[in-house]
């Protein structure tokens, strides 16, 4: 019997998978060595590669855009769960839209307050292939808080208002099935399906790539909401090396950049890789560039 066939993908040339996109990230790459492709897939909604690369664990990358490594994964899921579920007086039921690789889902649930965490992603081929490559971020799947949704958030969000404590949206950028999930409608939906002092976190992408979608993005969250305050954590492998998030609360009161609540340094430093009370606050310290142009 022949030995199985080598996958391949367009991306991924003499042993590099180079992460190029003339819309999102004109005139940069950043790009991993391959140890091995693992995955091949066109799913309902996007192009699906799962490769091992040589230094950062198994990667995940959706329609060219690389998603999460299991190397540096942890800086995002936690920051951007945390920063919305400590900026909520008491968070018990928690809706993540996107996030089928299972990653911010295993964040939200080390929360006791937390008595249900729903998670509506459009793509099943995305959660299936978590579970499959991406063991330790799919590992909440199994999780007795959790319940899961195949559908696209938009719509679903439509049928929720007054229900969830915490929206996280862990979405993919805004180029394909996303592309909603960056709109103000989405946001207005976000804001009726929260509860009183309700609290959102998005994916707000990089203020060096970046600084035009973010601005509009404060603009129609302040617009919906009376608290909106961006966010972002350093993570090597998404582009430039860091990533932000949009924080937002139905509560005129709240102040998101300073935890509502907190634990001890013991249990945090058991708890979170990147995550701290100090990087909370720290994370929404600006450069002057983008703190003026999101003022
Ligand atoms: N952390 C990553 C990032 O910052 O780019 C995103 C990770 S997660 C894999 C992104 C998820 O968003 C994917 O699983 C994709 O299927 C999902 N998604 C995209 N559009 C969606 C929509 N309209 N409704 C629900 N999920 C969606």
């Amino acid at each position: 019997m022949s030995a199985p066939q080598e996958l391949t993908h367009p991306l991924v040339k003499d042993g590099w998978f180079a992460e190029i996109s003339d819309t999102m990230w004109p005139g940069q790459a950043m790009s991993l060595r391959v140890k091995k492709i693992l995955h091949v897939e066109k799913s309902l909604y996007q192009d699906v590669l799962v490769f091992e690369s040589t230094d950062y664990g198994n990667v995940l990358v959706l329609d060219g855009a690389i998603q999460v490594t299991e190397r540096d994964e942890f800086a995002y899921q936690e920051m951007i769960a945390h920063l919305a579920l400590n900026s909520h007086p008491n968070p018990k039921r928690v809706l993540v839209i996107g996030g089928g690789d299972g990653g911010v889902l295993r964040e939200v649930v080390k929360h006791e307050s937390v008595e249900e965490a729903v998670l509506c992603d459009i793509d099943e081929a995305v959660i299936r292939l978590s579970k499959q490559y991406l063991p330790s971020l799919s590992q909440s799947y199994s999780h007795p808080k959790v319940k899961v949704h195949i559908g696209d958030g938009f719509k679903f969000l439509d049928e929720y208002k007054n229900s969830f404590d915490v929206i996280i949206t862990d979405s993919s950028d805004p180029e394909g099935p996303a592309e909603s999930l960056f709109q103000k409608p989405y946001f207005q939906l976000l804001h009726d399906a929260l509860t009183e002092k309700g609290v959102i976190s998005t994916q707000a992408e990089n203020i060096w790539l970046h600084l035009k979608i973010i601005t509009d993005l404060k603009k129609d969250c302040k617009s919906i909401f009376p608290v909106a305050e961006y966010a972002y954590c350093t993570i090597p492998t998404y582009p430039s090396g860091q990533i932000g998030f949009m924080i937002c609360s139905k509560d005129a009161e709240a102040n998101v950049k300073v935890p509502l609540r907190t634990i001890d340094e013991d249990t945090e430093r058991k708890l979170y890789k990147y995550y701290s009370k100090e990087i909370h606050e720290a994370s929404f310290v600006l450069p002057n560039f983008a703190r003026d142009a999101l003022k």
